[in-house]
C-alpha cells in the first residue's frame, strides 16, 4: 500500500476574453470546476497507474469536500483518513484565465489545519506502509514530523517540495527521495543543480520537462531522458511524475528505472489536457516503454 498524506483542492477555473481592471466587473466565457491539490493529484496519478493507494487529508464541511472525496473514491484510492473538518471551508484554487495568463489565488482552508502532533497518529499508517509521498501543500511542521516518522520506522518517503520553501538539513537528510523541478530545486538549495545533486546521491531528483530528470549515483550525475512529445498541457506532469516514482520504487525499480517509468507517465500525461484526466493507466506506460 502507498500512502499520500497531503492536500485537497478544488480548482475553480474561470476564463474570459481579457482579465477585469480593478474595481471591475466584466461576463467570462467559461466556468468549471476540477479537483485537484497535489495530494490528490499524486494519489490518483498512483491508483490510475494500477497502485493500490490512500490518501490522508482534510477537507472543509461544503460540497467541494464530498466532491472531492467521491472523485477520489471513484477513481479507487482509499479515503478512510481524509477527515472532514466542521466549520471550515475545503481548499480550493480560485484561477482565471485570460489572454493566455493564468491567475491563481490558493485558499488551503481544511489543507492548513494540520498540526505538527497529528503526524504521531498516522504512526501506524506510514509503518504499513511501502511507501509514503508527501509534498509541501500542507504546513510545513507537520510535513517534517511524517518525514521523521517515515525515517524511523523505516517507510521511504518521497517528499515533493512543492511549492517551494526553505527546509531544514535534517529534513532533506530524512527524505529518502526528493523532487523539485528546476525552479524549486533553485530555491532549496540556491547553488547549480550539478552541485545540488552531488551533494545527495540517489536522493536528489531534479525534473527538467521535456529534458527528463537528473540526480547523481554517487559517483557520476545520470540523466534520465524524458520522452519527447507534443505536449498539450502540461499541468499535473509533475504530480504524476511523483506518484509514478513512488509506485515504481514501491514495487522494486532500481532508482534509474522507476524515474524512467515515471519520466514515461509524466509525458503521457502532457499529451492531454487536464491534471488528473489526464494521467495515464498503466498500460500504456507500458506501451511508451518498450
Ligand atoms: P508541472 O508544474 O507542469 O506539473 P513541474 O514543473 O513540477 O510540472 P517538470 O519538470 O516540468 O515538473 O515536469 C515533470 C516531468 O514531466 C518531467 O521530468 C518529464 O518527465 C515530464 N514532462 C514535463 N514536460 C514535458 C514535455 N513537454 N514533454 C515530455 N515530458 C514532459
Amino acid at each position: 500500500m502507498i500512502t499520500v498524506i497531503g492536500s485537497m483542492n478544488m480548482d475553480l477555473v474561470v476564463k474570459s476574453e481579457a482579465p477585469p481592471l480593478r474595481g471591475e466587473t466584466i461576463l467570462g466565457e467559461s466556468f468549471d470546476t476540477h479537483p485537484g491539490g497535489k495530494g490528490a493529484n499524486q494519489a490518483i496519478a498512483v491508483a490510475k497507474l494500477g497502485g493500490e493507494v490512500q490518501i490522508a487529508g482534510k477537507v472543509g464541511s461544503d460540497t467541494f469536500g464530498k466532491e472531492m472525496i467521491a472523485n477520489l473514491h471513484d477513481h479507487g484510492v482509499d479515503t478512510q483518513y481524509v477527515q472532514k473538518v466542521p466549520d471550515t471551508t475545503s481548499g480550493v484554487a480560485l484561477i482565471t484565465v485570460a489572454e493566455n495568463d493564468n491567475s491563481i489565488i490558493v485558499v488551503p482552508g481544511a489543507n492548513y489545519l494540520f498540526e505538527p502532533g497529528e503526524a504521531s497518529a498516522l504512526r501506524t499508517l506510514i509503518q504499513s506502509s511501502q511507501m509514503l509521498i508527501v509534498q509541501l501543500e500542507t504546513p510545513l511542521p507537520f510535513v517534517e514530523m511524517l518525514v521523521s516518522i517515515a525515517f524511523h520506522e523505516g517507510t521511504p518517503v518521497v517528499v515533493n517540495p512543492a511549492p517551494a520553501q526553505t527546509l531544514n538539513i535534517s529534513f532533506i537528510q530524512q527524505a529518502t527521495y526528493v523532487t523539485p523541478n528546476e525552479t524549486e530545486c533553485a530555491i532549496l538549495f540556491e547553488e547549480p543543480i550539478e552541485e545540488a545533486i552531488a551533494r545527495y546521491p540517489n536522493k536528489l531528483i531534479v525534473t527538467q520537462g521535456v529534458k527528463g530528470a537528473l540526480y547523481h549515483d554517487g559517483a557520476n550525475p545520470v540523466r534520465i531522458e524524458g520522452f519527447p512529445v507534443q505536449a498539450i498541457d502540461t499541468t499535473g506532469a509533475g504530480d504524476t511524475f511523483n506518484g509514478a516514482l513512488g509506485l515504481g520504487l514501491a514495487e522494486g525499480r532500481s532508482l534509474t528505472e522507476a524515474v524512467r517509468f515515471a519520466n514515461a507517465a509524466a509525458s503521457l500525461s502532457v499529451e492531454h489536457f487536464g491534471a488528473q484526466s489526464g494521467m495515464p493507466k498503466r498500460e500504456r506506460v507500458e506501451r511508451r516503454l518498450r
